[in-house]
């Protein structure tokens, strides 16, 4: 079916082996892509009450059917596995070109399960597959680190690169799966389930085209997509102050969490909101592949004590280290962010997990 590459690839890391298939034109038309894909597969492949970080656990990532394509906000990509945070369906989106670049190497499902005996990372370079050793980089590179390593290795700095950090290798609950300087498939411990199988990183370089379905009329509704999503008002708080837009808004209608939700309203949500945020810190922007919104806003601290922090910050970490820990100071918020992205966390349960920890403390639990 057009749209899609037709294309699965299931590894098993225990046992070293590899199986190319096809999905059907049905399993497409049923199941459409991204999130449908990843609850079909381990709704079929799970078997009941597995441990989530046993090599039995099916740790899936998914494309979505505009992946590849020029369509705005198409090339993200998902991760799924029976969660270890939750012990029930998990799954998180990373944003920017690996969804993308895992449609142009020529797939759009990828399943792995087992667990390999050292650790690995995987590159899908179009239609190769090299497992490699991770030995240097396990317990050593963080996320930004590893991307960084692999593209310098393949000398390619398009190379779209998901990796784990020390809370992932660490099967630490929380732990996300991670790319540098955007938002990382962060909830329900993705992360641990990578970990749980010594697999260090993914990553992709692809080249091959999608081919669509009615091209000339495909290309007419994706302009005017591009048009509304570049200037439209839908988009503009996004374009503006990107996610952190929804501080005020928020705040406003009774709905920040502050004081581990204790309340709705913070009283200096203005001093953490998107638009202080974007007056005093905001460097630059930038979009996930063929995406004119560009919502992600990156922060750069130039003085103080957290001098030299280049971190992108959205509504859910600032709520997290900020109005539910009660804390009303930017740069403190930053360096939280800084250090997740670093260790691999997701932002949003570590600072929930710390306003808990104060709300204990305070009552003396
Ligand atoms: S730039 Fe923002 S709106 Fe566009 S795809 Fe990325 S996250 Fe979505």
């Amino acid at each position: 079916m057009k749209g899609y590459t037709g294309n699965i690839i299931k590894i098993n890391l225990t046992e070293d082996k590899i199986i190319r298939d096809k999905i059907t034109d049905q399993f497409c038309e049923d199941y459409i892509g991204g999130y449908g894909f990843g609850a079909k597969i381990l709704w079929d492949e799970l078997e009941p009450a597995i441990d989530p970080l046993s090599p039995e656990n099916v740790l899936v990532f998914a494309a979505g059917c505009a992946g590849g394509t020029i369509l705005p906000a198409s090339s993200n990509c998902c991760v799924f596995a029976k969660s270890p945070l939750t012990g029930f369906f998990g799954m998180g989106v990373v944003h920017g070109s690996v969804g993308q670049q895992m449609k142009r190497a020529g797939y759009d499902i990828i399943q792995i399960t087992g667990k390999a005996p050292d650790p690995v990372y995987l590159f899908f370079n179009d239609d190769d597959l090299e497992i490699q050793s991770a030995k240097d980089l396990w317990g050593i590179k963080d996320i930004e680190e590893t991307e960084k390593f692999i593209r310098t290795k393949y000398k390619n700095n398009k190379i779209g690169v998901l990796s784990i950090g020390q809370a992932g290798e660490n099967l630490s609950r929380i732990g996300c799966v991670g790319k540098n300087n955007n938002r990382p498939a962060c909830r329900t411990g993705m992360g641990a389930v990578m970990g749980s199988k010594n697999l260090k990183c993914v990553a992709f370089n692809g080249s091959q085209d999608i081919e669509v379905a009615e091209h000339d009329n495909f290309m007419e509704k994706a302009y005017e997509l591009i048009q509304t999503a570049a200037s439209g008002p839908e988009t503009a708080k996004y374009r503006n102050f990107g996610t952190a837009a929804n501080v005020l808004i928020l705040n406003k209608i009774g709905a920040l969490p502050t004081q581990n939700f204790i309340h709705g309203v913070f009283d200096k949500a203005e001093e953490i909101s998107g638009e202080t945020l974007t007056e005093n810190w905001e460097v630059r922007r930038f979009a996930c592949s063929n995406c004119p919104v560009a919502c992600n806003h990156i922060s750069y601290i130039s003085r103080g004590k957290y001098r030299g922090i280049y971190v992108a910050l959205d509504y859910e970490s600032i709520f997290a280290f900020g109005s539910c820990c009660k804390i009303a100071d930017l740069p403190s918020i930053m360096k939280a962010v800084e250090l997740c992205d670093n260790y691999g966390l997701d932002t949003i349960s570590t600072g929930v997990s710390i306003a808990f920890g104060m709300e204990c403390f305070e009552k003396g639990i």
